[in-house]
């Protein structure tokens, strides 16, 4: 063993004076092992694909690799964020070429269950269907609507298909990027149909309405009161409704609701340009009107794609798109910068107290978010 030496901070000049000594470790038999590097976390982090990895797996359907690309695409750290862009960039030239579907409903409607059929009838019919949800309330719950569904079982078990349930809000942009960026990635992994759910409950509609390209409003019978208390303005983002769980004795009220819807539609806006939005009636569970709503999308993108209505569609939607990320991250930076972290609670208390008014408190931080930016 090395002879003990003098700290460095001790005087050479007087080494008598200073009485501590730097010992060399020693390591003994029995530590030796602990000291031995830790392959176990070695290995998991070469787990972790690379982009290059990604970009073939998902180019090549590989269901495994674009459920990963998706977790990283959703992934809420900041060092997965720069991959995850790269890795879209790249698919971006690959994407595109499916029919986008939204479908909307309230709790109960029989969503999942029209997903299921309609999605194992397409998938009968040699497409590939990706299932994505949006949950409205998932930044609030951190619950996800496809998540606890097991109804889609048949569904989730087709080759064919992929369900991924919804992602939850996130810093680095909510619910609205994640599952457009899902979207992208299934399109890349070759899904021709891709089926978009959520919950009839607000906004998300208008959420979903601006990510696809035909949207449906699944409703029950009953429809004389359900007519006076839907929103008008749900109705006229349709571009058709489905009268459901048309089976039974429930199959002639159904009729009688489609015809009350079609009445409505007759005297609203149309969703799409060029194209007469329609009330079907459908049943999940005989499987009647199924494939008569998928005769209804094929006309719809023969229709739109053949005026052009769907290509200006995608392009407006990229361009809110754009916006929506710019007011994402633009929220995201202002309320990670260090001195509005410091004094937005202050400022809140002066707010609450009386003190400050709520344009002046602002006026003040963004004169300290901008101080700090230039
Ligand atoms: P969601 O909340 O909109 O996803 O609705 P679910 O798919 O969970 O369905 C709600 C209930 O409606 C379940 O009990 C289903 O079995 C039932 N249901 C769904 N589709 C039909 C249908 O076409 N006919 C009938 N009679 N019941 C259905």
């Amino acid at each position: 063993m090395a002879a003990d030496k003098k700290p460095e901070w001790s005087d050479p000049t007087k080494p008598d004076v200073c009485s501590s000594v730097v010992r060399k470790g020693e390591v003994l038999a029995a530590q030796e092992s602990s000291l031995q590097k830790n392959t176990r976390f070695k290995k998991r982090i070469s787990a972790e694909p690379s982009v290059e990895e990604l970009f073939d797996g998902v180019l090549k359907g590989n269901r495994g690799m674009l459920a990963r690309a998706i977790t990283l695409a959703e992934s809420n750290a900041e060092h997965h964020f720069l991959n995850a862009q790269e890795l879209l960039q790249r698919l971006l030239p690959y994407s595109g070429n499916s029919i986008r579907i939204g479908i909307t409903g309230v709790p109960g409607a029989g969503k999942s269950t029209f997903i299921e059929e309609f999605g194992m009838y397409l998938c009968s019919m040699g497409l590939n269907v990706a299932v994505l949800a949006i949950d409205p309330s998932s930044s609030i719950s951190g619950g996800s609507i496809l998540g606890d569904k097991t109804r889609m079982d048949q569904l989730s078990r087709n080759p064919r298909a992929f369900i991924r349930p919804s992602p939850s809000a996130g810093k680095l942009g909510g619910v609205h990027r994640k599952t457009r960026e899902s979207l992208l990635l299934c399109e890349a992994a070759g899904f021709n149909v891709i089926l978009i759910e959520t919950v009839g409950v607000g906004q998300s509609e208008v959420i979903i309405r601006d990510m696809v390209d035909f949207f449906m409003l699944l409703v029950l019978t009953g429809a004389g009161d359900e007519l006076q208390g839907m929103k008008k303005g749900i109705l006229e983002l349709a571009d058709a409704i489905i009268v459901h769980k048309a089976d039974g004795d429930n199959r002639q009220k159904a009729e009688m609701a489609r015809k009350d819807y079609n009445r409505i539609l007759h005297f609203l806006q149309p969703a799409t340009k060029g194209w007469v939005s329609k009330a079907y009636t459908c049943s999940s569970l005989t499987r009647e009107g199924i494939d008569k709503i998928w005769e209804v999308v094929q006309s719809f993108e023969k229709t739109g794609k053949s005026s052009g209505v769907l290509f200006e569609r995608r392009n407006v939607q990229s361009r809110e798109w754009l916006h929506a990320m710019i007011a994402d991250q633009l929220q995201y930076h202002f309320y990670h910068h260090p001195e509005i972290i410091n004094e937005l609670p202050k400022i809140e208390n002066e707010v609450i107290a009386g003190g400050k008014t709520v344009s002046s408190a602002v006026e003040n931080l963004f004169k300290l978010f901008f101080h700090k930016k230039e």
